[in-house]
């Protein structure tokens, strides 16, 4: 019989993916290659792309080991084509083979691509999630909002987690006002495990340093797991010392502290590594064997099958143009502090240097941090949609659209969020120890030391009044405004104008 190729992604290294299941060990050819065309479409952190490289290699070999014919290749491989599409007819025409099988790639260009074939591409639904395009399509049909917490109550009963006959653990179903605990003096959360590189990631390293060692990130120290046994201890760590305290610290944040108890886990689960419903019953567990609260295996377990699969949901109900989208009209380009640039607000230097090492921030460092920032100063949301694209470990264009282009920028107008993401310096104060050490004052409002937040939202609530005044759940806030004084209001919005004209001429802010 004619073989087929089955093509594996970089984020499809689990022998659970659909292409593999519907595959014939002794009939087909898997297809996994390292491609240009993936690690440059938008600059990606060289220790996300190490990461991929590196647990693409080994699953690869794993695959042999286990008996199926493997045409891998690497990067440096002098017959590359430098993309998925080329070297799939490449592959095609070595072994005669006229039909591809595919689980379904992650973002509409790729998906795109494989539709556009000139070969006969089977395109599978990736069915490592726990609901499916058609169950989400049912269930958002004929409803007038989309919300996550409607959603979420569903994926309770359908999975059975923390579910006590039909009814929610506790009696109530969310426990989110339990986990906004601000960070007490020393707050300091376990270290994550690291795991040395090996020869197969230490090749990778060498490549990806001569290749891409330019995009913005540190490469090295590189300890991240590469492999289901590594990505397994660093659950099995996170269940034992973090889960404990995920909820209460859930939306803190310390300085010098990356992870605090957050469970650095989605790298490896949205590269295949993890399951991520095994993440959620061993957090169950921990629960029934009394060995974390409530709100902390209820809080994780919402992200998973909450927000998690909430946001696929919307990216792929929502079609190809989702990521373009720019509801609010912004157009500033994204300044040079997101790449490094020296700033002296602490609390954006804190989250763009864990990113820069690390390919990580955690939730609320890039919702009320880098995202806040950027939906306050109006960046253009396609702009920073690709930023945190090209920054992140864990990001793939489906689950960081949503949540960049929905959640943190409301650009999709409301889609994922019933209203923006905003604050003042105030909320900032309250969950960091940030302000403590900056050289804005959080508590002054205007003057050269008036912390920078305080400025933009103001202006940016003011820009967008027609839009919001009326939301309910913001017309307190436009009545506060209302109430100051006259001529307070003025110097508010000239200096918000001095600052934004400051950010786009690229001066130090
Ligand atoms: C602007 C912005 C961009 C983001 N981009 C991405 C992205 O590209 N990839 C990504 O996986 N997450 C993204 N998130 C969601 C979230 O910030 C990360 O999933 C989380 O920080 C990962 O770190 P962790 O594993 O320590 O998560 P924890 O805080 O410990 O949460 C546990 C798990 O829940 C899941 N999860 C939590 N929140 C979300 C969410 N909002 N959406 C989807 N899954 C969630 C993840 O799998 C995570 O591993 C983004 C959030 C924002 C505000
Ligand atoms: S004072 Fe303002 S700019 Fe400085 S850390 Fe606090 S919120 Fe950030």
């Amino acid at each position: 019989m004619t073989p087929r190729l089955v093509l594996v992604l970089g984020d499809q290294v689990s022998v659970h993916v659909a292409a593999l299941k519907a595959a014939d060990k002794s009939r087909d050819v898997v297809v996994m290659a390292e491609v240009a065309d993936e690690a440059v479409y938008v600059p990606h952190h060289p220790k996300k792309i190490a990461l991929l490289f590196a647990a693409m290699r080994k699953f690869a070999a794993r695959l042999e080991a286990e008996g199926w014919r493997v045409a891998y290749t690497r990067l440096d491989d002098p017959d590359n084509a430098g993309s998925i599409g080329g070297e799939l007819l490449r592959r095609a025409q070595g072994v005669g083979a006229t039909e591809v099988l595919a689980t379904e790639p992650g973002e509409w260009r790729l998906i795109e691509v494989l539709r556009d074939h000139p070969l006969k591409v089977h395109v599978l639904e990736d069915d490592r999630f726990l609901c499916s395009h058609a169950e989400f399509a049912d269930w958002a049909e004929g409803r007038k909002a989309l919300r996550m917490e409607h959603f979420y109550r569903e994926m309770r009963r359908k999975s059975g987690f923390l579910m006590d006959g039909n009814q929610p653990e506790g009696g109530q179903w969310n426990f989110d006002h339990d986990n906004r605990k601000g960070p007490p003096k020393g707050l300091s959360g376990p270290v994550p495990p690291r795991f040395d590189p090996d020869a197969v990631t230490d090749a990778v390293l060498t490549l990806v340093e001569a290749r891409f060692g330019h995009h913005f990130g540190d490469l090295r120290p590189f300890r991240f797991a590469t492999d289901p046994d590594q990505a397994q201890q660093a659950l099995d760590h996170f269940i034992a010392h973090a889960l404990p305290s995920f909820g209460d610290y859930q939306d803190a944040m310390v300085r010098g502290q990356d992870f605090l108890f957050h469970a650095v886990l989605s790298a490896y689960i949205n590269a295949g590594l993890l399951d991520p419903l095994d993440a959620c019953r061993r957090a169950e567990a921990a629960y029934r064997a009394g060995d974390a609260p409530l709100n902390a295996a209820e809080g994780f377990i919402r992200q998973i099958i909450g927000w998690r699969e909430f946001v696929r949901g919307v990216y792929f109900r929502e079609g190809p143009g989702y990521a373009a989208r720019n509801a609010l009209g912004h157009d500033r380009k994204l300044p040079p502090v997101y790449w490094g640039a020296e700033t002296k607000m602490r609390c954006m230097s804190e989250a763009i240097d864990v990113t820069r090492r690390e390919g990580y921030a955690h939730h609320i460092q890039r919702l009320m941090v880098t995202g806040n920032f950027a939906l306050l100063a109006g960046i253009d949301p396609h702009d920073v949609h690709e930023w945190y694209l090209a920054v992140y470990a864990d990001a793939y264009e489906w689950v960081e659209a949503p949540n960049t282009v929905g959640m943190s920028q409301f650009a999709d107008g409301g889609v994922v969020g019933s209203k923006p993401y905003v604050s003042s310096g105030n909320y900032l104060a309250k969950m960091s120890d940030y302000c403590k050490s900056c050289a804005y004052g959080v508590k002054v409002k205007t003057g050269p030391d008036a912390c920078p937040f305080n400025l933009l939202y103001w202006d940016f609530l003011t820009r967008h009044r027609d839009r919001f005044a009326r939301n309910p759940r913001m017309a307190q806030i436009y009545r506060t405004w209302d109430r100051m004084d006259a001529a307070k209001r003025d110097t508010i919005l000239s200096e918000a104008r001095t600052f934004l004209d400051r950010l786009d001429a690229g001066d130090p802010v």
